[in-house]
């Protein structure tokens, strides 16, 4: 019986690499396989690469469309797999994306253990990771071992080292309603997500050789996206070809230069991904979060949601860190087209601004929306906040209701496992 292979190529802008990706298909020493190149709308480059592979009848190309504010609905690659898992025609199946060559040995290998063990039903093998700078040098390099059985293989074992009977898809369908997990909190660990469901039912059994070699591109989501939370937090400036943006109520709204560059507001940039999925809508005269003052210093004024907060007093502007080069002086018409929503003091009663950082206890928080959301220091550094955090007392901080983390997309995702059930030194992102 010679078993067939199907492999599931995800593939999504990376035309330096798709070459090499396929070649370590063709020179593969077994042959019995076939190849789904689910290609999630990449650019020309890329779909001119994958080309002239088409000629060889074991390959097939899902060429889908998503239309980029849907992007980070869902994790791409899982969806993707999810759909091609429902088309496949070999007795085993295994992953690859578009920054992984297999060792020409790899499927051979692979399906030899099948072959002579009928109760193995996954196997993995080690994995040498090359992390690259933007010219393709590599910068460092290790090996992910695989030398003994996992029962928990999560987080020890990368997507694309590992093949299994297809005789467990009908199980995990079964019990979870779906293959693959592509929730969008799962971005940087759906392959684990999915290990945890293969191990319900079975354990992944060692193969101790390097067969595939995965790089890590200054490209790669594991890199843009480290240290993100899955939204863009409210007020967020951010800059995209020369032009400046602000993220308000959710929406993307363009702001004059001004707002950024005389002052000291620093606009970030964040992966495209991230901004595609916000609509955009009018340009804003005045951006939120921003301290006013339209008397010369007399009396200021911020403003929150287009609306306008007036500072009790100047000592309440320091109290709260503002720095006199963050204060914009404004026109008393542009002042007169916000309506007043309430005062900002820090005491007698405390009424902070929001989008401040607070400390409390160990913690930081942003304040948003009248709630307090404890926030990572990543992420604090990532959205380049310049302020101090200010020191909360009891009563402060009991006076507004805790909101949801800010925490990066990867450790919302971890959140939801066990983590003690797993070896974390060598901890990896998808
Ligand atoms: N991918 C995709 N659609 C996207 C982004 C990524 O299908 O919008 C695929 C990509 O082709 C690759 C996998 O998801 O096969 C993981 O992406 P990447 O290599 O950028 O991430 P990392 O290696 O850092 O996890
Ligand atoms: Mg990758």
């Amino acid at each position: 019986m010679i078993m067939k292979v199907s492999v599931i190529l995800t593939s999504y802008n990376k035309p330096d690499f798709i070459d090499r990706v396929l070649k370590s298909m063709m020179e593969q020493t077994y042959s019995n396989w076939e190849l789904l190149i689910m290609d999630d709308s990449s650019d020309e480059d890329t779909i001119q690469k994958i080309q002239p592979y088409l000629d060889d009848e074991r390959i097939h190309l899902y060429a889908h469309k998503v239309h980029p504010a849907k992007r980070l609905l869902t994790v791409r690659y899982a969806t993707l797999i999810n759909e091609a898992l429902t088309s496949i025609t070999g007795e085993l199946i295994c992953y690859l994306t578009d920054d992984t060559l297999y060792h020409q040995d790899r499927l051979q290998k692979m399906v030899d253990v099948f072959q002579s063990n009928p109760h193995i039903d996954i196997v993995y093998s080690s994995q040498r990771v090359v992390h690259v700078d933007k010219h393709l040098v590599e910068t460092m390099s290790f090996v992910r071992e695989a030398n003994q059985i996992l029962e928990h293989a999560s987080f020890q074992v990368d997507h694309c080292s590992i093949m299994h009977r297809r005789r467990l898809l009908p199980l995990i369908y079964e019990k979870y309603g779906q293959y693959w997990d592509d929730e969008p909190k799962h971005w940087h660990h759906a392959d684990s997500v999915f290990w945890m469901r293969l191990n319900d039912f079975a354990a992944f059994y060692p193969l101790n050789e390097v067969l595939d070699m995965t790089y890590k591109t200054p490209h790669s989501f594991h890199h843009l996206f480290s240290s993100m939370p899955y939204d863009l937090i409210d007020g967020t400036v951010i800059e995209k070809d020369g032009e400046y943006y602000q993220i308000a109520g959710g929406k993307l709204h363009e702001i004059e230069k001004c707002w950024v560059n005389e002052k000291n507001r620093r606009a970030i940039r964040v992966p495209s991904l991230c901004a595609m999925k916000y609509e955009k809508k009018d340009r804003l005269e005045v951006p939120n979060y921003t301290v006013v003052t339209a008397d010369h210093g007399n009396t200021f004024f911020y403003i929150e949601d287009q609306k306008k907060r007036r500072f009790v007093s100047k000592r309440d502007v320091q109290y709260f860190q503002f720095r006199p080069k963050e204060i914009y002086t404004i026109s008393n018409e542009q002042l007169q087209m916000f309506e007043e929503s309430g005062l900002i003091q820090a005491s007698p009663v405390f009424s902070p601004p929001n989008r401040r950082l607070f400390k409390w206890k160990q913690d930081v928080y942003l304040l948003m929306h009248h709630t307090f959301c404890r926030i990572d220091p990543e992420v604090v550094k990532r959205f380049a906040f310049y302020h101090q955090p200010i020191k909360l007392y009891p009563s402060q901080f009991t006076l507004f209701q805790e909101g949801k983390p800010i925490i990066p997309l990867y450790m919302e995702s971890l959140q939801e496992f066990d983590m003690s059930l797993y070896n974390t030194s060598g901890r990896k992102h998808s």
